[in-house]
């Protein structure tokens, strides 16, 4: 039993060494991962799941860690699944002998994960399949995700019905759940690595392979290392590889990589397999907003910075393999090479002789080549998501470099931006509207920040970077760092940044919006707790062919009861619960203190949330995953931002 604190890896697991891991185990996890909401416990399941597969089964580990996270491959790769629900209705249907309609109708009390659950119980069959396995579940899926055209349809419903005829227990739901592309067991990356480092600290992966060679069983050290130590030691010790285990997949973000070296030379050997590597885009650095150019002031005394222009475009992390290839990767490590065939092929004019791979760091902006001037990122946004062909480009794009992290085989990103931004220049050539540096200034005088923010304004950008230069100026992988400041423009007009919030709800419309969601309910994500918390009803902003595009969309991603993460007030119960999947840029006039809203509850007030007041929708972000989405201690720090809360002039009030 996975979810016992005191587990032990070979006596509580339900299969035994060299088997396969039975799927079924892998259910039993995530169910009991479900009904638990504490994270820390949740954690310590998943660990104890894996540290069972390490001993008993380590060839399957990978392939549990990618179902957890309900991903086939790193996102890179592109392999998705994400089967239709009426594709999902069908297969349930025929694999339970019962019909489509009835299927559907269970759909307002359940999910079709449940569904699927509970057709499957009273289902008898002729002869029993063969049980499934972690690794034949990982190489059907895989094999269904891979299928494309109409003509496979067919051949994936029945591939998809005989998976569930050999369903037993809570096996289907996640089955379903899989396939849709909807796990979601609110447990966030961060946990899982979190979970991964703990199996292997208390059982050492290297060790404990299932090598006839080595000692069997293994000795007790091997199943809980360090057990003889004082509890806070252990404690210590497992952050400490919890902490290199995570900086090594920021590095490299590829579980087939960090399993490989885990299993070969245990997390010792780590940071020689897992290094930044053109070809596996890491997660980019990210900047903290500031108030204005005095907050940049007070925030950078004494610390030398450089002021950028800050592109409104689309970021684009560029590389170049060591075998000539380049790709390009998005803010959130999607393929785009095909969306930028242009860049790739003026690439090789802008790099110098000497750069054999690299990765740079860029933004890809809209570019109007006769007037020599940037457009809007809405412009950008109407250009062709794949397979462009590059005759028929319509929108032209001009890179703007800002940063360097890997040149010839050596990672820069402990280098401080001075001496990247140094062997960038080096190493690049401008080629006028093509590809140039980000236009910088290096000053410390408040005058030529303020110019040079209003220069960059009239010249269509969104404001300003500013970053530290020398001191304190590494390239922070995967966080929002406060070496980076943004200054945008909106800052100085409406007193502060949009947010990015995920849509969880909508509230049917009324009037002239009947027949499509008249609000929505709106929510900020808390990774320390793992929850989406509410912060707003929306329902401004929109044009009426956004109202029925969004209809459409969030169709889709209907649940017929809120998740377990969702933090709501009963008072504010939406007509219909969404998946947490679409994340919409909204602004609004201010942030107050709320009773309803659950957003940042208990960061600024013991008791009330933060909500905004008058929030219009700006648009969607598809480049952003709802983790992705402004956290609740942003939303606090934007609250506390406010002068109003600041100068505790009467406090901002409640507005509902
Ligand atoms: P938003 O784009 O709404 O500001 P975000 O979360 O996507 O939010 P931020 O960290 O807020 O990203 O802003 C940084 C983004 O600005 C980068 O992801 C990049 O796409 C873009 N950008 C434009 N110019 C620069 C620059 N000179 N340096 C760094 N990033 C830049």
């Amino acid at each position: 039993d996975p979810s016992k604190s005191k587990y032990h890896p070979i006596d509580d697991a339900s299969w035994s060494r060299g088997q396969s891991v039975p799927y079924l185990a892998l259910a039993i996890t995530l169910k009991k991962i479900e009904e638990t909401s504490s994270r820390l416990k949740n954690i310590e399941i998943l660990s104890n799941f894996f540290r069972s597969v390490i001993l008993l089964s380590p060839q399957d580990l990978r392939f549990s860690i990618y179902l957890c996270l309900n991903k086939l491959a790193p996102a890179y790769e592109g392999v998705e699944l994400g089967i239709a629900e009426t594709n999902l209705i069908k297969a349930i249907a025929q694999s339970t002998g019962r019909s489509d309609k009835d299927v559907k109708n269970q759909l307002s009390e359940k999910d079709l994960g449940e569904i699927a659950e509970s057709s499957r119980t009273s289902q008898k069959t002729l002869f029993q399949p063969a049980p499934l396995t972690v690794a034949s579940v990982f190489s059907k899926l895989k094999e269904i995700a891979g299928m494309t055209g109409k003509a496979s349809l067919q051949k994936k419903i029945s591939m998809i019905q005989s998976m569930l005829v050999a369903c037993k227990y809570s096996e289907a739901r996640f089955v379903v759940r899989s396939l849709a592309g909807k796990l979601r067991i609110g447990l966030a990356e961060q946990s899982l690595l979190q979970a991964i480092a703990q199996a292997c600290y208390l059982t050492p992966p290297n060790q404990n392979q299932a090598d006839d060679s080595i000692d069997w069983p293994p000795k007790k050290n091997m199943i809980n290392a360090g057990s003889s130590l004082h509890p806070d030691e252990i404690k210590a010790r497992a952050e400490k590889v919890a902490f290199k285990v995570k900086s090594c997949y920021c590095e490299c973000p590829n579980y087939d990589i960090l399993v490989d070296a885990l299993l070969k030379d245990g997390v010792d050997g780590l940071e020689e397999y897992c290094r930044l590597t053109p070809g596996i885009p890491p997660r980019p650095m990210l900047a903290q907003p500031t108030k204005g150019v005095e907050d940049i002031l007070h925030r950078f005394t004494d610390i030398k910075f450089t002021c950028e222009y800050k592109y409104d475009g689309e970021r684009a992390q560029i590389h170049l393999l060591e075998d000539g290839r380049v790709e390009i990767y998005s803010r959130n490590q999607e393929n785009n090479t095909l969306k930028f065939p242009d860049i790739v092929n003026r690439f090789k004019d802008c790099i110098g002789p000497e750069v054999t791979s690299c990765i740079l760091d860029s933004e890809a902006v809209a570019w109007d080549r006769e007037k020599e001037i940037i457009l809007p990122f809405q412009v950008l946004s109407t250009r062709k998501r794949k397979d462009a062909n590059e005759a028929e480009i319509k929108v032209q794009v001009i890179i703007y470099g800002f940063d360097l992290i890997y040149l010839n085989g050596d990672s820069l990103v402990k280098e401080p931006l001075v001496k990247r931004r140094e062997l960038l220049k080096e190493n690049f050539n401008v080629i006028p509207g093509q590809f140039e540096f980000a236009k910088s200034v290096d000053t410390d005088s408040m005058e030529h920040v303020q110019e040079f923010l209003e220069e960059s304004i009239k010249g269509n950008c969104e404001g300003l970077m500013v970053k530290t230069l020398d001191v304190n100026a590494s390239y922070e992988l995967a966080k929002r760092s406060h070496k980076w400041l943004k200054l945008k423009k909106d800052y100085l007009t409406t007193g502060g940044d949009s947010l990015d919030l995920v849509v969880i709800g909508g509230f049917l419309g009324k009037g002239k919006r009947t027949g499509t969601y008249g609000a929505y309910l709106l929510a900020c994500y808390d990774p320390d707790n793992e929850e989406f918390q509410t912060i707003c009803k929306l329902g401004t902003g929109f044009s009426d062919e956004d109202l029925e595009k969004h209809t459409k969309t969030l169709e889709g991603h209907k649940i017929p009861k809120p998740k377990p993460y969702y933090q709501f007030h009963s008072n504010l119960t939406p007509d219909h619960w969404f998946d947490s999947a679409v994340v919409w840029e909204v602004k609004c006039a201010d942030l107050s203190l709320s009773p309803v809203h659950k957003a940042a509850a208990g960061l600024e007030d013991p008791e009330r949330g933060i909500s905004l007041r008058f929030p219009r929708f700006i648009r969607i972000r598809d480049d952003k995953n709802p983790e992705d989405a402004t956290s609740a201690s942003q939303v606090a720090q934007m609250y506390k931002n406010q002068d109003v809360v600041k100068n505790n002039v009467g406090g901002a009030k409640d507005f509902e």
